[in-house]
């Protein structure tokens, strides 16, 4: 998109703690976008109460919605109320990534001194660097696929394409940052890992001002706990980011912080925080709003390359944890609209 049109965000709050921390969120890129940023909304219902309101869980409006928008935000879908529901709110995210041909997942990890106190870890150096999934493909996909009580098989296939094409994000990424990739796998074994090197190798060579290196995933596993902080940008197959970026998540403290990106070739990307509904906490105002708020810093990054007000917003959620407001998940007392409100006042503060 040009600077001078009007970006289109598609707005899915879903379920459970979806629509308040979604209410957080706008109310955060309201205040950071003021006269320098202009967008238009488009609330539309998916998940569960897409569901109860349209029998579907991604009606075909949403779903055109989301294809004509620049950019989906989504808070979380699900919960038990559709339990026992012949349609489930969590094939509406399913059908929407395929749609969107959403293969590749990114989540930031970031431990900073202002919310240091917060990880389980004792870090010589802050912490800063971003997972690369690939979603669409791997072991989760590959035939054949066999079961039987004397025999199981899974196939971890990958085309070279598939390598490839988020292999070019990932590196295109790193230009935004430090300007390193690492490729994790497990090419001592596996045939699938020694196409990702080759193909990955080819990649890195047309980008010659981002360094590359690769590791083990084993090796990789124990690092994020020992040495967290020599990351940037870690490529890596659909099995190993999955164990691996939870495992990045626990070493920040709380899943209530973390935001995500999930994106294609071309077409608007997905920004929603790795959390899912939360039902337990639904209603009372106790759900921490930050991821959801990161993802709307993501967004402004990589969707509308509004770095400057994405750091507006970075600087206000470092202040307000460190300052302690923050919701029970990170052991405040804070509700979700006033650390929604301690986040607004920094910005305003700080202009
Ligand atoms: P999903 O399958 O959709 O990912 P889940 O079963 O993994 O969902 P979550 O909804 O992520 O579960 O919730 C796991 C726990 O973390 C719950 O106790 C929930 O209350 C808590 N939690 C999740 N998100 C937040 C948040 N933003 N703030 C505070 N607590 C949260
Ligand atoms: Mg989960």
């Amino acid at each position: 998109m040009t600077t001078t049109s009007v970006a289109q965000i598609a707005i899915l709050a879903g379920d459970g703690v979806g629509p308040e921390i979604m209410t957080a969120a706008l109310a955060v890129l309201k205040a950071v976008s003021q006269d320098q940023f202009q967008y238009q909304l488009q609330a539309v219902p998916f998940g569960g109460i897409a569901i109860d309101q349209c029998g579907e869980p991604l009606p075909a409006t949403t779903l055109a919605t989301c294809q004509a928008s620049d950019a989906v935000l989504l808070a979380a879908v699900g919960g038990p109320k559709w339990d026992l529901s012949p349609q489930r709110p969590e094939a509406g995210l399913l059908a929407l990534r395929q749609a969107l041909n959403l293969f590749a997942n990114i989540r930031p990890t970031r431990i900073t001194e202002a919310n240091q106190h917060y990880s389980p870890l004792k870090l010589a150096a802050p912490v800063d660097f971003v997972i690369f999934r690939e979603l669409t493909s791997g072991i989760y996909f590959g035939q054949p696929r066999t079961f039987s009580s004397e025999m199981a098989v899974d196939t971890m296939r990958y085309q070279r394409e598939e390598i490839a094409r988020i292999a070019r994000l990932a590196f295109q990424f790193a230009t935004t940052r430090s300007q390193h990739v690492t490729l994790v796998d497990k090419a001592n074994v596996l045939a699938s890992s020694r196409l990702w090197r080759q193909v990955v190798a080819a990649i890195a060579a047309e980008f010659p001002a981002v360094t590359y290196d690769t590791k083990y995933v084993d090796a990789t596993a124990m690092q994020l706990i020992a040495h967290p902080e020599q990351f940037d940008v870690i490529l890596t197959a659909n099995l190993f980011g999955d164990i691996l970026s939870d495992e990045a998540a626990e070493i920040t403290g709380s899943l209530g912080t973390i935001p995500s990106i999930s994106q294609g070739s071309q077409g608007p990307a997905l920004y929603e925080p790795i959390h899912g509904s939360a039902p337990d906490i639904a209603g009372q105002s106790r759900a921490n709003p930050i991821a959801m708020i990161r993802s709307v810093a993501l967004m402004l990054v990589h969707s509308f390359k509004r770095t400057d007000l994405a750091n507006e917003i970075t600087t206000a959620i470092d202040a307000v944890m460190a300052a302690g407001i923050v919701t029970p998940d990170l052991g405040g007392s804070a509700t979700t609209t006033a650390v929604t409100a301690a986040i607004i006042n920094h910005i305003q503060e700080s202009r």
